[in-house]
């Protein structure tokens, strides 16, 4: 069986240590094996990283723009080679994955613009003959740990940005769906990227808590589930760290009864079973204001979800593929069946679904709950499966209530025609992602993402303006040049115009 290996200091390494199987979810097959890093591995991936650093820190930011123009190339001519490797561990359709990839190379694209971001603020006469300006200066040696879900974009929405500031970034991707971002990986180094600046090591806790406690890491990138996130920022931040933890979700569309329902309806379809669930931006709560509306939205969405065409990821023209793991499948059913214990409605089941040819697979079929009110698990908890749960509730106020009581922040949205309903869940919600008829509002790579609450520990969003920020340090520049023959007295007093 074929390993998935590290690539360290712009080399294909096997260690021979651990390893972890990596299976294609459709068929239930291990397909490949992974390595999981020692300290060790980590180690010689940090050192490579520092000695790296300096040379590309004082490359100029045009000619690292120039290596991501390149990258962003080799992206687009590889889509389908990269759409397949992640459809094969992921699950996701090929669409989906295509998808994915397109919103990664958007983060290349950003970080092609790096000369213009980084030109930092000048201030000319601040004082006399006093000239003030702010730097944007690259931290060192990062490090992002990214989750199963986005195996290609999250990783590009961190060390494109991280690398065109100047940084050399260490990645630890997924262990479950390794391949695609180790391919993408390499086709940065085959653009031109020095080696050393972006290292690639597989793992899991040890290579994590390695890369935590490693003082030459400057900064750490986390995208996963909250108790991790959590864990990440509490240890990383303990350390002198600057920390972005992004973490779990669980989103909710709000139904006015003005909304155009079948519009909704088309919306709410891809948000809730697109991906299979398993995104955190999936909306997984369909929140009703009023009975009508979500009588309608039952009766409409019912025969849709038995409809949904699911079978291998890899096939073409499906809506949906399997869970990414045996352990996600159960996790999901057992969801299921607390749902109903709990007694919520159970509109359409997706428990006991197979698929022809692929009996082994983690498949799960979409899943629709009436009647689930907040004291459930199935409401509190993220499931990251294909299951949406019906709210019912009166009056806006009580939607935005229930909202804004969830630990989770990340995405919601609103359905209406009603221009003042809108603007006032703009204002008052309390999460930091927010569609007006958009139900997944992702924002591009030139804004930046991030949620509210427990699903994001730090300051800082993801990519975009943030990004910049977060993986620069500002030093701000005084300087005077006193003009010949000029002789400036001491002076006692504080410093003031
Ligand atoms: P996960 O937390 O299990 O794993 C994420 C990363 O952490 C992986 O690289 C994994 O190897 C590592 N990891 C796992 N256990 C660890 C431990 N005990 N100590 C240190 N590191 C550990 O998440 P996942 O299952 O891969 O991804 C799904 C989760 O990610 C969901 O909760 C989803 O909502 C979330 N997610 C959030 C965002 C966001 O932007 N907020 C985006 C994508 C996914």
């Amino acid at each position: 069986m074929s390993i998935v290996q590290h690539l360290i200091h712009g080399e294909l390494v096997t260690k021979g240590e651990r390893t972890a199987d990596v299976f294609n979810p459709s068929t239930g097959q291990a397909v490949r094996k992974v390595e999981l890093a020692s300290r060790a591995t980590i180690q010689q991936a940090i050192d490579s990283a520092k000695a790296a650093f300096p040379a590309w820190r004082n490359t100029p930011p045009a000619k690292r723009a120039q290596v991501m123009f390149r990258f962003k190339q080799l992206l687009e001519q590889n889509e389908a080679k990269i759409s397949q490797m992640i459809s094969e561990e992921h699950g996701k359709t090929l669409e989906d994955a295509a998808g994915e990839l397109k919103r990664g190379i958007e983060n290349v694209e950003f970080a092609c613009a790096a000369p213009e971001l980084l030109k930092g603020e000048y201030s000319r006469n601040v004082g006399p003959n006093i000239d003030a300006w702010s730097d944007f200066q690259p931290l060192g040696v990062v490090a992002g740990i990214t989750p199963f879900n986005f195996p290609a974009m999250v990783p590009l929405w961190m060390y494109p940005l991280a690398i065109a500031c100047g940084n050399a970034f260490i990645l630890k991707p997924s262990e479950r769906d390794p391949s695609s971002t180790l391919f993408i990986a390499q086709l940065l180094l085959e653009a031109g990227l020095p080696k050393g600046i972006l290292n690639v090591v597989h793992g899991d806790k040890e290579a994590v808590d390695a890369l935590i406690e490693a003082p030459e890491v400057k900064a750490l990138s986390f995208v996963g589930s909250t108790p991790i996130a959590e864990y990440i920022y509490a240890e990383g931040t303990k350390r002198g760290k600057r920390v972005q933890a992004l973490g779990g979700a669980k989103n909710h569309a709000v139904l006015m009864p003005d909304a155009d329902l079948d519009n909704a309806v088309s919306a709410l379809m891809g948000a809730a079973y697109g991906s299979c669930g398993e995104r955190c931006m999936a909306i997984s709560v369909a929140v009703c204001v009023g009975d009508q509306v979500a009588d309608a939205l039952i009766a409409k969405l019912e025969p849709q979800i038995k409809a949904l065409k699911i079978g291998a990821g890899t096939s073409c023209g499906l809506d949906m593929g399997p869970l990414v793991t045996a352990a996600a499948r159960d996790k999901v059913l057992g969801y299921i069946d607390d749902g109903v214990a709990a007694g919520a409605r159970l509109v359409v089941d997706g428990r006991g679904l197979r698929v022809a040819g692929n009996e082994d697979g983690y498949f799960v079929g979409g899943t629709l709950f009436d009647n689930v009110t907040p004291d459930m698990r199935i409401y509190k908890e993220e499931i990251f499966g294909p299951v949406l749960c019906v709210v019912r509730v009166s009056s806006l106020e009580q939607a935005m209530q229930l909202i804004n009581e969830h630990e989770y922040g990340n995405g919601t949205c609103i359905f209406t025609r009603d221009g003042e309903a809108a603007r006032l869940f703009c204002d008052e919600i309390e999460v930091g992602m927010v569609g007006v008829n958009v139900p997944l509002p992702v924002p591009v790579s030139y804004h930046s993402f991030g949620g509210w609450k427990r699903s994001l520990f730090g300051d800082l969003h993801a990519y975009g303006p943030d990004g910049v920020r977060f993986y620069t340090r500002r030093k701000a520049i005084t300087q005077r040049w006193p003009q010949r023959a000029s002789h400036e007295a001491s002076q006692f007093a504080f410093p003031s115009l």
